[in-house]
């Protein structure tokens, strides 16, 4: 996705060699024509499998989840960091270990939101450890669903999230693979990707 290398090329601003800031379209700001080219391509990328539904997690997650749930024509579910007093019953939860506060939450979604029949792609912005995505693995096998694979906006190549999926035997898609930020530069794994 050249416009997305483009894109962290141009705004992204290295905080150490292990972290990459993306506020201005991706963490805090949203960039709306970045976000729907993400749909797209997650879209063609799963075309193959019958997505039923979208998992991802509040709320980074959100804007290219909902994107990629438009353009396949399914229904998209957030996990929930914090308990909303309107989800009392029948809440699958699990424990996420925060890679950028460094802090245990307790990740919840309603049963009624997920079920066995359902057939799940989960989507998120950033990969590094793979906690975040062990943590919507959990609740998706709780609920009884299958999962067709995980999308990525921006994996850390360097760190060991993808392994740790793919020794799972899940599917990994990313958009964008970051082979390096030392020197306050970023490195992308694909040498011809712009
Ligand atoms: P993991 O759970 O794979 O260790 O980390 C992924 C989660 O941590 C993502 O949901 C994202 O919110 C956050 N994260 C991990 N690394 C980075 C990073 O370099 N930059 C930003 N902005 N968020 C990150």
């Amino acid at each position: 996705m050249k416009r997305l290398y483009e894109t962290i090329l141009t705004e992204g601003t290295v905080i150490n060699d292990n972290v990459l800031k993306v506020d201005s379209f991706l963490n805090h700001g949203i960039n709306p024509h970045l976000m729907k080219e993400i749909g797209e391509e997650f879209a063609d990328r799963f075309k193959d499998e019958n997505i039923t539904k979208i998992l991802t997690l509040e709320s980074s997650g959100i804007a290219p989840a909902l994107m990629t749930s438009l353009v396949i024509g399914c229904e998209l579910v957030f996990a929930r960091k914090r308990q909303s007093l309107t989800m009392i019953d029948n809440l699958i939860s699990t424990t996420v270990e925060s890679y950028t506060k460094k802090q245990k939450n307790t990740i919840s979604v309603s049963g009624d939101l997920i079920k066995p029949h359902d057939s799940l792609l989960i989507i998120d912005d950033f990969l590094a450890n793979g906690q975040a995505a062990k943590g919507l693995i959990d609740i998706a096998q709780q609920a009884g669903s299958s999962i067709v694979g995980i999308g990525i906006v921006i994996e850390k190549s360097f760190q060991p999230g993808r392994s740790e999926l793919e020794k799972q035997g899940i599917r990994v898609e990313s958009l964008a693979r970051i082979a390096s930020l030392t020197n306050n530069q970023v490195q992308f794994e694909e040498k011809t990707c712009l």
